[in-house]
C-alpha cells in the first residue's frame, strides 16, 4: 500500500500587506503525493507556485487549511518541530542555487551536516561522495564563482540530499539554465526518484513538467488539473 507523504486539504493563503485588501493567492488548494511520487506542480508567473512550495517546505503557514506530512500535523508544530522536521524530511533546490559564495562547493554541500553537528572530518568526506554523486569530485575546491550554471545547481543538489531527505523540493531548477545544464538536472532528479526520493517539481515550463511522472496543475491559486478530486 501506497503511504502518503503529503497530503493537503484546502489549504488557503492570504496577503494583507497594507491591511486594506486582503489578496487571496492559494484558494482551496488540496493534494496528495504519495511516497516515491514524481510530481511537478506547473502554473504560469502569479499562480502561487511560490507560495504553495513555502508552504509544502514548512517555511510558512497557509492561512487556513490542514497539511499532514508522513501523517505529522504540520500545521500544530512549534518554530523548533518545523525547523526539525525540514532538516529530517526535506531537500531544497532553488533557481538561484542559494549557494555561500565565499565556501566552496565541497563546503557548501557539507553545511547542513554541520547544522546537524556532525564532526568536520566525516563533514567533508561525506560531502565529497555527494560531489562525487553529482559528476562534481573534481570541483570540490572551486568557489560558485568558478563554476557555471549547471555546475552550480548540480552542488545544490548534492547539498539538498546529504541528509538523505525524503522529499527534494524544488522551485523552478532549471529556470536559470541552458538546455543541456537543464536536461543533466533532470536526469539526475529522475535517478534520486529511482533510489526512492519523494520528487515535488515546481514549474512554470511544460517541458520540463513532462519529466515528472504526474502534472499538477496550478492557475490563478486554485487546483486546475491534477489535485484531489479531479
Ligand atoms: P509564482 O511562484 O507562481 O510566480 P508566487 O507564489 O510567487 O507565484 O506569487 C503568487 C501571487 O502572490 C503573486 O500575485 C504575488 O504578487 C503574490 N505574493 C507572493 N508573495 C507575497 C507577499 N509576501 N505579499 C503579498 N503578495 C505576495
Ligand atoms: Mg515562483
Amino acid at each position: 500500500m501506497a503511504e502518503t507523504l503529503l497530503d493537503l486539504r484546502h489549504i488557503y493563503k492570504t496577503y494583507d500587506p497594507d491591511g486594506k485588501a486582503p489578496v487571496p493567492v492559494l484558494d482551496d488548494v488540496s493534494f496528495r503525493v504519495e511516497m516515491g511520487e514524481y510530481v511537478a506542480v506547473m502554473g504560469p508567473s502569479g499562480s502561487g507556485k511560490s507560495t504553495l512550495m513555502n508552504i509544502i517546505g514548512c517555511l510558512d503557514l497557509p492561512t487556513a487549511g490542514e497539511f499532514y506530512m508522513a501523517d505529522e500535523n504540520v500545521l500544530a508544530k512549534s518554530e523548533a518541530e518545523l525547523s526539525d522536521l525540514r532538516n529530517r524530511m526535506i531537500g531544497f533546490v532553488f533557481q538561484n542555487f542559494n549557494l555561500l559564495p565565499r565556501e566552496t562547493a565541497l563546503e557548501n554541500v557539507a553545511l547542513p551536516l554541520l547544522y546537524a553537528g556532525m564532526g568536520r572530518k566525516e563533514r567533508l568526506e561525506k560531502a565529497r561522495e555527494a560531489l562525487d554523486a553529482v559528476g562534481l569530485n573534481d570541483r570540490a575546491e572551486f568557489l560558485p564563482t568558478q563554476l557555471s550554471g549547471g555546475q552550480k545547481q548540480r552542488v545544490a543538489i548534492a547539498r539538498a540530499m546529504i541528509n538523505r531527505p525524503r522529499l527534494l523540493l524544488a522551485d523552478e531548477p532549471t529556470g536559470a539554465l541552458d538546455t543541456a545544464s537543464g536536461r543533466q538536472v533532470m536526469e539526475l532528479f529522475r535517478e534520486l526518484n529511482r533510489d526512492g526520493v519523494t520528487v515535488v517539481m515546481i514549474t512554470h515550463a511544460p517541458e520540463i513538467a513532462e519529466n515528472a511522472d504526474r502534472i499538477v496543475r496550478i492557475l490563478d491559486g486554485r487546483i486546475a488539473e491534477g489535485g484531489d478530486g479531479k
